[in-house]
């Protein structure tokens, strides 16, 4: 370490990432809630920007918590590559040139069924036990996890409440990841970092462990800390300040603007590094 502190690895001003290593990127990864949006919704400069980075040959690639129904949309619609849905369990990818979409899942159809009657008893459970917590407003759209609400239709519920959700999780073998607005739970072995690494591989020929330097990835919270783990262009949006205490690993690099805004900020960088 030679004396080098935490706060000098982490968190430095985006504006103080180097002109060389902003031109050596060539993904951008970016969670959605509170990295892409700001007070819940999309604003025009996020989507301005994903569209300017894809016009600019960036491989663009969000990386979420949300739900299949809404990746279905995303991959469709949005101006990106592939979309990573619910915690890592998936990617979608709309092939443009077959006029179809590729749908790629970390577990098989069997084991996703069985998984499912689990989680269902899992909601039972955390909606008798955490009082003011409910069943996510998109559970209806997802394929593989639960997600329980904590602060986004419910009234905010304080750390305690979060982490005896996390607990309930935990204690029926499932693995639980805090969002800004929901606790996700599922089975398996995924993550978003795990699901990352195989649709670079497979889709893109690109190798994340051995050769991190051409992806950038942005986000704002706890749940996205598989994705700042070993990546020298990790950033975090202004927000992610809030959960300061809880990142582990934080990013390395954090914007000087909140959510869609900090996004813009970081792809104006990156744009500007290629005049
Ligand atoms: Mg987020």
């Amino acid at each position: 370490m030679g004396g080098t502190g935490v706060a000098e690895r982490f968190l430095r001003p985006l504006a103080d990432m180097s002109l060389a290593a902003r031109r050596q990127v060539r993904f951008v990864l970016c969670d959605i809630d509170d990295t892409l949006t700001l007070e819940g919704r999309l604003p025009a400069c996020a989507y301005t920007a994903l569209e300017q980075l894809r016009q600019a040959k960036f491989t663009v690639i969000p990386v979420t918590g949300r739900p299949a129904g809404w990746c279905d949309h995303i991959a469709r619609m949005w101006p990106v590559e592939a979309v990573v849905g619910e915690n890592g369990a998936f990617y979608f990818r709309h092939d443009d040139a077959r006029r179809r979409m590729v749908r790629e899942y970390w577990n098989d159809a069997f084991r996703r069924g069985d998984e499912r009657r689990r989680l269902d008893e899992i909601a039972i459970e955390v909606c008798r036990e955490v009082p003011g917590a409910a069943v996510a407003a998109d559970q209806g759209f997802r394929h593989t996890d639960l997600a329980i609400d904590y602060r986004e239709d419910v009234a905010p519920l304080g750390p305690e409440a979060v982490a005896r959700i996390v607990a309930i999780f935990e204690a029926a073998g499932a693995t639980a990841k805090v969002s800004s607005i929901h606790v996700n739970g599922w089975f398996g072995d995924h993550d978003k970092r795990r699901m990352v690494e195989r649709l670079l591989r497979d889709v893109f020929a690109h190798d994340l462990a051995a050769d991190p330097d051409p992806v950038v990835f942005v986000g704002d919270s706890p749940n996205d800390a598989p994705l700042f783990a070993g990546l020298p262009n990790s950033v975090g949006v202004a927000n992610v300040m809030d959960f300061a205490d809880t990142l582990d690993p934080p990013p390395a690099w954090v914007t000087s603007r909140p959510g869609g805004h900090g996004f813009a900020e970081l792809a104006e960088a990156l744009l500007s590094a290629r005049d």
